[in-house]
């Protein structure tokens, strides 16, 4: 089993989700007693908002590419960030690293494809919605993304930082974020993609009127995969 290096607390509440989704599916699979072989660097949310505010994404880059060699030379064997807006800077990261990292763009357009969808909504904070890391990873498998309009853009980044990532989960906010799935469904959606790894802890996939892509389930569930191939 190879062991696998993750970069979290971006935010904390999500990388619990990816350490008891990892280790549970790990068990799942193996049975007996098994469970996955970890090394995780968690950070300070609060310093990395600070730099996303700033909109320094140098200095995103120089700490997240730091943390991923020290997961190296600790001996992980591949590198995941379990969050999706970093990976804004992960083409970089892959340079500086020699063993293989998990981007959660490609592992969900490859989830997509298995289901034959075409057209998805993208529902993350406004670097992921706005900037094309995670969109032209899905257009280079032949998926289309259709993202909220401004004003919409505007509360769900909002919310993601002011309530989210700090473990506020508020009825109010999930249904406008509800009611913004409905409107992404006129618009030709055939699925919604959870693009942000705290929007599961608020939305269930049940209450959406779209199919649920969730990033950070599929993520850790690739991470599963590839630890128990050859
Ligand atoms: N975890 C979130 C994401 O998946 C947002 C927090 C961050 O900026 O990293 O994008």
């Amino acid at each position: 089993m190879k062991t696998i290096g993750i970069i979290g607390g971006l935010s904390w509440f999500s990388t619990s989700v990816y350490y008891s989704t990892i280790n549970e599916y790990t068990h799942q699979l193996l049975g007996e007693s098994h469970s996955a072989r970890i090394l995780l660097y968690s950070i300070d949310f609060h310093d990395f908002k600070l730099l996303q505010e700033k909109d320094d994404w140098t200095a995103i880059e120089n700490l997240l590419s730091d943390i991923a060699i020290k997961l190296e030379n600790a001996s992980a064997d591949f590198i995941m960030m379990a969050t999706n807006t970093p990976h804004l800077v992960a083409d970089s990261i892959r340079k500086k690293i020699r063993i293989p990292f998990l981007h959660i763009a490609e592992e969900t357009a490859k989830e997509i494809i298995n289901h034959n969808i075409s057209q998805v909504a993208l529902l993350g904070t406004r670097f992921t919605m706005e900037n094309d890391f995670f969109k032209e990873r899905l257009s280079q498998f032949g998926i289309g993304t259709i993202i909220p309009e401004t004003k919409d853009r505007d509360f769900i980044h909002q919310s993601i930082f002011e309530e989210l990532t700090t473990g506020v989960f508020l009825k109010d906010t999930k249904d406008e974020y509800l009611k913004i799935i409905d409107k992404l469904k006129t618009e030709g959606a055939e699925a919604v993609i959870f693009g942000c790894t705290e929007l599961a802890l608020l939305i269930k996939a049940e209450e959406s009127s779209l199919p649920v892509f969730d990033t950070s389930v599929i993520h850790a569930k690739a991470a599963v995969n590839f630890a128990l191939s050859d």
